[in-house]
């Protein structure tokens, strides 16, 4: 019944090892340790399969490549100028839909938070 089980598993290992969004080349990059012959296109495949059934959701930014990651409730992405890694925060968001001019109805909120990640300020 599932497809490509053994990529697909490949893939969310990959992603919870990292703790953050990844592109699909990323993806492809981190994933050949786990299934060595593992190929970009095979990778390809398996997001937009996993995509279509929810397992992954897809970030798309102005200006950055896609990345995916597991559903999760919402919280929010900080992006380092310097290594362009994208991270997940667990902060809490602040609702800021509570102070929508009259008429407009909100369907959802992302707070992206710009700036030098922990690794990078170390580095400096
Ligand atoms: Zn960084």
């Amino acid at each position: 019944m599932e497809r490509q089980t053994r990529q697909r598993q490949a893939i969310l290992d990959v992603l919870r090892k990292e703790k953050r969004p990844l592109t699909a080349e990323e993806i492809h990059q981190l994933g050949k340790a786990l299934v060595p012959r593992l190929g970009l296109t095979t990778v390809y495949r398996s997001i937009k399969d996993m995509l279509e059934d929810r397992d992954l959701v897809p970030l798309r930014y102005p200006g950055q490549p896609t990345r995916y990651e597991v559903p999760a409730p919402e919280h929010i992405h900080f992006i380092c100028n310097r290594c362009r890694r994208l991270y997940d925060l667990p902060l809490p968001q602040a609702d800021v839909t509570l102070h929508l001019p009259d008429g407009f109805v909100a369907e959802g909120q992302e707070l992206i938070i710009f700036g030098t990640c922990a690794e990078c300020s170390k580095n400096r």
